[in-house]
């Protein structure tokens, strides 16, 4: 029986860790991933940023990873938000953490029938695109069964973070788990989750 920590014994889509295979961006989630779940938030002043990310990002820029946010928004498309709300909040956190390479979200009810609302993989493949790298060579850390399957579908390797939302058969079926979006990157980056703490709290203030 194989070591499934010997890298080489995996197929290469499924060794986040993998020294061979570092991401060639890593794609995120918004709520629940990188901020607080608002439901169908439209007000950038209640933006909290999750503990953990803002290192995570430092990482991943010190790294000279790209990075981008791929978001369902489908209070557009019922009517309780409108795009430019949904562009504020975005901005808000974009400002927080210093600069996604590109924000993409799918503002269509989910009956619309879009080919971009995740589980689809609409959003991983235009973020992608936008940032000139191949699908494939994507990590997508998300918080529900809905990320992960948008990033299969693009034929990208996904991350689950697991939070109180997150359904057991989610967490169950994903290929790789971690306990933050910390302890996610470290993993992608090859680093071992035990060379720092997670930070119990980061101190966001808002009045900058
Ligand atoms: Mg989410
Ligand atoms: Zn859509």
């Amino acid at each position: 029986m194989s070591d499934p920590r010997h890298d080489d014994t995996l197929p290469a889509g499924d060794t986040p860790g993998g020294r061979h295979e570092r991401p060639a961006a890593v794609l995120f989630d918004r709520d629940g991933t990188l901020i607080e779940d608002v439901p169908y938030n439209s007000d950038p002043r209640l933006v909290r940023v999750l503990p953990g990310v803002p290192e995570a990002l430092r990482l991943l820029r010190t790294a000279g990873i790209p990075t981008a946010v791929v978001s369902n928004q489908s209070g557009v498309g019922r009517g309780l938000l409108t795009e430019n709300q949904v562009r504020l909040v975005n901005a808000r956190v974009d400002d927080a953490l210093g600069g996604f390479g590109t924000w993409v979200y799918c503002p269509h009810h989910p009956e619309a029938g879009c080919h971009c609302r995740k589980p689809k993989p609409g959003l991983v493949i235009e973020a992608a695109r936008r940032l000139a790298v191949p699908a494939e060579k994507c990590v997508v850390i998300g918080d529900i069964g809905a990320d992960v399957l948008a990033a299969q579908a693009a034929g990208a390797r996904a991350v689950l973070v697991p939070n109180a939302v997150t359904r057991a058969e989610e967490i169950t079926a994903a290929p790789h788990t971690a306990p933050d979006v910390l302890s996610a990157v470290r993993l992608l980056l090859g680093h071992g989750p035990e060379t720092a703490p997670v930070p119990v709290a980061e101190t966001w203030g808002w009045d900058r």
